[in-house]
């Protein structure tokens, strides 16, 4: 009977009706086909969080943001509909915005210090707690596809640099120039990270003024799986072989289909210190929080108390979303269990 209970919790490829009729032993149980359809899905993207405001975006501009979301969204939420697992709508989404140079993944990734551009992604599924990560990729033409392949293809969870291009290209994944990524706009931000670098005599950057973009997706799936993913090029002017939260499991991507999905964006260094996606689905798992609550907790208590900025888009077995953030704006969209579609950028 746990069994069966637990089953009926994650509703495991069942629907409710199946679950009574499992539970009951009634003729219920015929009606699984009809109503597995109605199983709750729902799908939130986010495109990366910072000092969004009117005053620094043109109409025009935050028009193509809201397309691309728009976009993203439809593409992961038709795979839902269709009865895919919650990872091929993850990487849907998030395929679409690392290929449009407004992001900060894939093509339109910021620059490296150095003039490249280095890579991060991981995704998490929730059913068994899979997850795959790659960082610091330079040739991968999806990183997120390369993240999914370490999580289903390989018996790992995070590789790194050369070995993840090497694992990439035996898993057959396309393979582009690292100048592919390339994008004037970028380019300029580096220039100004760099001079700013020169000017106060540091290696680092103010974080605020140097990223924005970063992009992610958590969706419930109709066999009640929740699964988040994550994709950057990090922050601009990085050294050394900085790796930031989100190919980091527990700090840019987490989900746990028992308590919640999350992908982080924001100064890397804090949400890896506290752990900002596992936190959030902690405190509902331990503490009984709701999804709200927990995620507002982390982003605008423990995070804003360490003086980290960012957000999260975050998702709990019942279809609830709730996207925080503690920065002036978020690119951030979302179709809820109703089908109702969501896309804002500011507060
Ligand atoms: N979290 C990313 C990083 O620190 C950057 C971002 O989300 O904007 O690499």
């Amino acid at each position: 009977m746990k069994i069966l209970n637990n089953q009926c919790k994650h509703a495991f490829k069942l629907s409710l009706i199946m679950c009574g009729a499992l539970l009951s032993g009634s003729a219920q149980a015929f009606n699984v086909q009809a109503h597995t359809q109605q199983q709750p899905i729902a799908i939130a993207i986010h495109g990366g969080a910072g000092t969004i405001t009117k005053a620094n975006l043109s109409e025009q501009k935050a028009a193509e943001y809201r397309a691309k979301l728009a976009e993203a969204l439809q593409a992961g939420y038709a795979l839902l509909q269709q009865g895919q697992d919650g990872q091929e709508a993850v990487i849907a989404a998030i395929q679409i915005m690392e290929d449009s140079p407004l992001f900060n993944a894939g093509k339109g990734a910021v620059y490296t210090y150095a003039g490249e551009h280095e890579l991060d992604a991981s995704i998490m599924h929730g059913a068994q707690r899979n997850a795959g990560a790659v960082a610091g990729v330079k040739t991968i033409a999806s990183p997120i596809k390369a993240a999914q392949a370490v999580m289903n293809q390989s018996v790992h969870v995070m590789l790194s640099g050369e070995g993840a291009e090497t694992f990439a290209k035996e898993q057959g994944l396309a393979q582009v120039d690292n100048q592919t990524f390339n994008t004037e706009r970028r380019l300029k931000a580096l220039q100004k990270a760099k001079q700013a670098i020169a000017d106060r005599q540091t290696n680092l950057v103010k974080f605020q003024d140097y990223k924005f973009g970063t992009v992610g997706a958590v969706v419930l799936d109709q066999y009640g799986n929740l699964v988040a993913g994550t994709s950057t090029g990090g922050m601009t002017a990085k050294r050394y072989g900085r790796i930031g939260d989100s190919p980091v499991i527990g700090s840019g991507t987490f989900a746990d289909n028992d308590s919640c999905a999350v992908s982080s964006t924001g100064h890397g260094e804090y949400f890896i210190r506290y752990q900002v996606a596992a936190d959030i689905c902690a405190r509902m798992a331990y503490q009984g929080k709701t999804l709200t609550q927990a995620a507002d907790e982390v982003v605008n208590g423990v995070l804003v108390e360490a003086q980290g900025s960012g957000g999260v888009i975050a998702m709990d077995s019942s279809g609830n979303i709730a996207m925080p953030f503690n920065t002036e704006g978020m690119y951030r969209g979302s179709i809820d269990i109703h089908g109702k579609i969501s896309i804002k950028i500011y507060k």
